[in-house]
């Protein structure tokens, strides 16, 4: 697991320029009634290519992207993707070698109390998660 983990963080680092949200093909109708897209048939100005995401405060937020943008922007967003998947897979496996690390005595000692009681290893202290697999420190580095 702690193998994974470092493999993960070094896929992490690996990602490159990322960015949220999606690109979305636009057009409008400029609002000229002496104007060719104002006849029903006319699909209206563009296409113009937005990109667009969620802002701070749940806002969201739009740029119009230049052409010759489109596909870096495309492929920022697939980096994006990758950045959310590993950090989920991060979590985890964090979580997961943190239920696999025993208590040492170090710790136990900064709780004030010896190790075993009240720590993973007495099974009346783990009253939740029925079934749930004991610590085993060998897990650890496999
Ligand atoms: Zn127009």
């Amino acid at each position: 697991m702690v193998a994974e983990r470092a493999g993960l963080y070094e896929e992490l680092a690996a990602t490159g320029d990322f960015r949220r949200g999606s690109v979305s093909v636009n057009y409008r109708r400029c609002g000229k009634a002496n104007c060719a897209c104002a006849a029903p048939e006319h699909p209206g100005h563009g296409p113009r290519m937005l990109w667009t995401r969620t802002g701070p405060g749940g806002k969201s937020r739009g740029r119009q992207l230049a052409a010759l943008e489109v596909e870096k922007v495309r492929a920022e967003l697939d980096a994006y993707s990758r950045f959310a998947s590993l950090t989920a897979a991060i979590v985890e496996v964090n979580e997961a070698i943190c239920e696999a690390r025993p208590v040492t005595a170090a710790t136990a000692a900064a709780a004030g109390s010896p190790p075993g009681v009240g720590s993973l290893q007495d099974p009346a202290a783990t009253d939740g998660e029925k079934g749930a697999p004991k610590p085993d420190p060998g897990r650890l580095y496999h």
